[in-house]
């Protein structure tokens, strides 16, 4: 069987999308599939956590228990998984397979899974989503209306910890207010040339002439 983490040149782009609570990745990544669904695909993690409201099991996540967890940890079918706020999330091997119709695969991660993605597969592309401006984040954590006022720092503090953390992440792109589809078509633009990068059109060169490799 072919190695999944290799990806040669004729498969899509794995591309790993994060940023803070309230940067607005989600819709970001929501607007690529929806606007591109002959392009785009997304990978669904596996969790232990709780389905919130209006989240579906095998749609948002596989919501499944920690023994589930642990033993597809222990038979190697997970790329990458780590533990948050208690509970794990992870994504299975087999989400991969989604690349070989040449779709590009999303992968929603926190910054420890990108960095971990990276690392096993180095043709994967990680964009870092982030808010216009402090103000906005802010704005938008207390727009939720579901997070009490200390939970709004704690979450602001974290925002910042997490973008000095960033260093793993090729591209930085700012979701503005209300221009989502800004954001994605960025992202977009991003992938696309990626598919000419230098890696990927020296495979190219090689497979058109073999023989003077
Ligand atoms: P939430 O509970 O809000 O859905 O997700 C919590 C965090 O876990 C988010 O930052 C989300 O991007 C991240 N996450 C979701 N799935 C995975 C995964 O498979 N692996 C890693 N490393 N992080 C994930």
């Amino acid at each position: 069987m072919n190695d999944p983490t290799v990806l040669g040149s004729e498969k899509g782009v794995l591309l790993v999308v994060s940023g803070a609570s309230g940067t607005g990745k989600g819709t970001v990544n929501r607007l690529l599939l929806k606007m591109y669904p002959e392009e785009f695909a997304f990978s669904v993690s596996a969790t232990t956590r709780k389905p919130r409201k209006n989240e579906k099991d095998g749609d948002d996540y596989a919501f499944i228990t920690r023994e589930e967890f642990e033993r597809k940890i222990r038979d190697g079918e997970m790329l990458e998984y780590t533990e948050y706020c208690g509970n794990y999330y992870g994504t299975p091997k087999s989400e991969l397979d989604k690349l070989d119709g040449g779709k590009n695969l999303i992968l929603e991660l926190e910054i420890d899974g990108a960095r971990n993605v990276k690392a096993i597969i180095p043709d994967a592309v990680a964009v870092f989503i982030l808010p216009p401006d402090y103000e906005t984040l802010k704005a938008r954590l207390e727009g939720r209306g579901t997070n009490a006022p200390e939970d709004i720092q704690r979450r602001l503090d974290r925002a910042l910890e997490e973008f000095r953390q960033t260093g793993c992440y090729d591209y930085f792109v700012v979701n503005p207010d209300g221009g989502a589809e800004k954001a994605a078509e960025a992202v977009r633009s991003i992938v696309n040339a990626h598919k000419h990068s230098s890696s990927r059109g020296r495979e190219k060169f090689g497979l058109l002439f073999p023989e003077k490799k």
